[in-house]
């Protein structure tokens, strides 16, 4: 089973990685590309897994190299599982690319990882809850620990054993721009049906996003925009947009807009925030550091110090 492993940067992507895989590994770099590939593989109970580590980035709107190398690998290399890698110091944040990684790929499993350290600054994360939310699985992970390993192999199992019952949570776009998909979507679907989420192909298209053409006309082995019927309810759509006001840029930015507050709503009641021992040693130093009287003697004996 090929799986890749998302996730943003510094989520603890790399140590889960060689946990996995050990010594199985091979790096080179992405055709064409300056961006480094690894790849290695892991058996556990019977199942190959060749795992490939795309790289760390915050998005896949294709924005870098980085985003348009780990857009085009889910989109078009089909993994048979996703595996998006977060910090639970920062769940919130981690959304964003969880939620477009699920516009794409309808296997993802999330592993939040970093519980150590979340646990240390008293932030607690109902997993089950966040795996109701998402409609996807859901597992808890120190990747330090090889032992915290095991629950995290058997879901992919279960995930890529289509074990699972996956209603993955869906983004909601404001009224206009989702009136606009609704209006082209039928034709993409019926092109590309089985082989890319319709939806989020739609919005790309929508979007005439440039970097996605050359390699969904090879990935599909036609031009899609060369049939007439598609690329007019296309046009139709986007003047249904223009018509709105809806231009390119608004409409970037409502889409980026749309995936923050679908964050913000996941996370609402996931995440815990212990406040009353939150940081307690952090919150005592900081009274002393920025108090009238010890404040100003601190920093001149820090300066002090620094310019002996
Ligand atoms: P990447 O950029 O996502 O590949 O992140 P790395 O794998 O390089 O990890 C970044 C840092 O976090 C490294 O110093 C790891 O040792 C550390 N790290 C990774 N996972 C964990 C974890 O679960 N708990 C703790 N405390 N540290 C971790």
């Amino acid at each position: 089973k090929r799986v890749a492993l998302a996730g943003n940067p510094n989520v603890g992507k790399s140590t889960l990685f060689n946990a996995l895989t050990g010594l199985r590994q091979h790096t080179g770099n992405w055709a064409g590309k300056t961006v480094e590939n690894a790849r290695g593989n892991c058996i556990y109970h019977g199942h190959h897994y060749c795992l490939t580590d795309i790289p760390g980035c915050y998005s896949l709107l294709a924005r870098s190299a980085e985003e348009a190398v780990a857009r085009d690998f889910i989109c078009f290399q089909k993994p048979d599982a996703v595996i998006v890698v977060c910090d639970a110091t920062c769940l919130e944040r981690n959304m964003n690319l969880v939620l477009q990684t699920m516009e794409i790929s309808d296997h993802v499993l999330v592993c939040v990882n970093l519980l150590d350290e979340a646990a240390r600054k008293n932030i607690s994360i109902d997993l089950e809850m966040l795996s109701e939310k998402l409609g996807v699985p859901v597992v808890g992970t120190i990747a330090r620990k090889k032992k915290s390993l095991e629950q995290f192999l058997k879901q992919l199992d279960a995930l890529v054993d289509d074990k699972k019952d996956l209603h993955p949570y869906q983004v909601q776009y404001s009224p206009i721009i989702e009136q606009a998909i609704a209006m082209a979507e039928p034709l993409v679907k019926a092109r590309v049906e089985g082989k890319i989420n319709s939806r989020w192909l739609t919005l790309k298209l929508l979007d005439s996003d440039p970097s996605l053409m050359k390699e969904l006309k090879a990935y599909l082995g036609e031009d899609i925009l060369d049939i007439p019927e598609l690329t007019q309810a296309l046009d139709e759509a986007r003047e249904h947009l223009s018509k709105y006001g809806v231009t390119r840029e608004i409409m970037g930015d409502r889409v980026v807009a749309a995936l923050v507050a679908s964050a913000e709503k996941i996370c609402r009641d996931t995440v815990h925030f212990n406040q009353s021992e939150y940081n307690e040693g952090d919150r005592r130093l900081d009274k002393i550091l920025t108090s009238r009287f010890t404040g100003y003697p601190v920093m001149i004996g820090m300066l002090a110090v620094v310019f002996w």
